[in-house]
């Protein structure tokens, strides 16, 4: 063997990996699981004024927050995109996110097609964007029907947006169809250790 290869293993920069999908079509499962299941990935908790669902957790899930206290973020450009959707806010805390990326740690961002687009004209050199489609609106509607917490209404305006995300699907590097969970995840997985060994990471 070549005795001219690298002494030490050189760092990387770590990826910002954005997933969006409609709601319900299983972004929040596949980005749990990624984080439980590969090592050096963490996940970006945004800032919302949502009310938590069922068996969500402040902390962990959200930073659940009042609209004053948002509108305090924002005024403090504590956020790196922030955005309405549903008639709530979402943001994206600029907190801790560059000190991962120098050390090497991924980060995934569960974001709609507006912060995608954000991150992505922010960060064009480090975003790696997926979007998670449904296999049908049949099967859409019935995971949102069978999400905790879920009412009618709230199912029905979340079928009204989808149309309006589906169509921002080319926008995005990747698209992967969630029918089958495994497969689903598994096709996440590769895209990021792929992405992982770009050349341009190792700087
Ligand atoms: P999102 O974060 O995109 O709104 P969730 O991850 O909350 O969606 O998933 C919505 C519901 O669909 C959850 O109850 C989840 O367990 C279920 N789900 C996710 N992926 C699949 C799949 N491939 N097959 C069946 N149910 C799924
Ligand atoms: P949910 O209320 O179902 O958790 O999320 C609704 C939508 O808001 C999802 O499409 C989710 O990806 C998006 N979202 C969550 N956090 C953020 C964020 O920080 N910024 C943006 N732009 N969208 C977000």
């Amino acid at each position: 063997m070549s005795n001219d290869r690298p002494q030490k293993v050189r760092p990387r920069r770590g990826v910002m990996f954005v997933i969006s999908s409609p709601s319900g079509a299983g972004k929040t499962t596949l980005c749990r699981r990624l984080i439980s299941e590969v090592p050096g990935v963490q996940l970006s908790i945004s800032a919302t004024t949502r009310p938590a669902r069922p068996g969500e957790a402040d902390g962990s899930d959200y930073h659940f927050v009042s609209q004053d206290r948002f509108q305090e973020m924002i005024d403090r450009d504590e956020f790196l995109e922030w955005a309405q959707v549903f008639k709530n806010y979402y943001g994206t805390p600029r907190s801790e996110v560059e000190a991962r990326l120098v050390a090497g740690t991924d980060v995934v961002f569960d974001v709609d097609w507006q912060g995608a687009r954000a991150l992505k004209t922010i960060r064009p050199g480090d975003v790696v964007s997926v979007f998670i489609l449904p296999p049908s609106l049949a099967q859409l509607k019935q995971r949102l029907e069978g999400r905790p917490g879920a009412s009618e209404k709230s199912v029905q305006s979340r079928l009204d947006g989808a149309g309006q995300d589906i169509l921002r699907w080319g926008e995005y590097d990747y698209a992967i169809v969630n029918d089958n969970l495994d497969t689903a995840f598994t096709e996440l997985r590769a895209i990021l250790m792929t992405e992982r060994n770009r050349r341009v990471r190792a700087s």
